[in-house]
């Protein structure tokens, strides 16, 4: 297996809450793999540590063979990982089409001068971001919403557009952190078809935390369990779902 992804001892505390503790994940290049685990298992942490928006106490992250622990979140995109996060962050004031053509430069850390003066978002833009930004509306089913301003998005357009965005950048592997939340039913059928189809046609690896099991079922190959800040266990999602230490973990106080 080549694992694209490979972090191992990760520990992280806040205070005396040891939030994660010597936790391990692999994920192997053109996998959607899942991360579940009871509330406060530690996921969110995980992620934070493996997208470096804080550093871990001990451990390594590896990406395509390097070293990255340190590295900051726009280095990591700029290498081809790249994340959404658990709440949403489109810029409300900016249309759906604005917010594509400004991720580039969020991601990698470059200035923001468009925000300054709104309409030059898109006048500004070239024309390669341009033309990306339509593809990606295309995949993201969001062609039909280009013009609207983000603010007026349901919440799972929102995390469409926060899927979508990551999607500006030539990335291989893409960390989402619960992109079904507060997605209705029949959003979340778009949603689950959209990684589906980033997977299989676009050849986008996938880590992804989320507490819809029929998603988790759907998509991911491995499924890995967290609880209590560290690994549980990791298999195919049958599985796990009949483990009873994965049900006592979620049952359990
Ligand atoms: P999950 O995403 O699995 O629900 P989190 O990673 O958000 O879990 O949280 C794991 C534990 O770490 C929780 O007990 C949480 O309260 C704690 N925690 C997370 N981030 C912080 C922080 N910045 N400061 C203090 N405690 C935190
Ligand atoms: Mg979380």
């Amino acid at each position: 297996m080549t694992a694209l992804l490979s972090a191992k001892g990760l520990s992280r505390s806040f205070g005396g809450v040891h939030a994660v503790r010597d936790m391990g994940v692999e994920v192997r290049e053109g996998s959607i793999t899942g991360l579940i685990g009871p509330n406060g298992a530690g996921k969110s942490t995980l992620f934070n540590l493996l997208s470096g928006v804080i550093r871990p106490q001990s451990g390594t992250v590896v990406y395509n063979g390097e070293d990255i622990t340190t590295l900051a979140p726009f280095r990591r995109a700029r290498r081809g990982m790249i994340r959404t996060f658990q709440l949403s962050r489109e810029f409300g004031r900016l249309t759906v089409l604005e917010n594509l053509m400004l991720s580039p430069q969020m991601q990698l850390g470059e200035r923001l001068w468009p925000l300054f003066s709104r309409p030059s978002a898109v006048a500004r833009g070239d024309a390669a971001v341009y033309g990306r930004a339509e593809e990606v509306m295309e995949i993201a089913a969001l062609t039909p919403l280009r013009d609207a301003y983000a603010a007026d998005l349901s919440g799972g357009q929102k995390k469409l557009l926060e899927l979508a965005r990551t999607l500006m950048i030539d990335c291989d592997l893409i960390l989402l952190d619960e992109p079904g939340a507060g997605v209705n039913p029949a959003l979340m059928g778009t949603l689950t078809e959209m990684i589906h189809r980033l997977n299989a046609d676009h050849g986008k690896t996938f880590l992804i935390v989320e507490h819809d099991m029929d998603l988790i079922g759907r998509l991911c190959n491995p499924v890995i369990v967290m609880t209590e800040g560290t690994f549980l266990t990791q298999g195919v999602f049958d599985t796990i779902r009949d483990d009873p230490r994965v049900i006592e973990a979620y049952l359990g106080g």
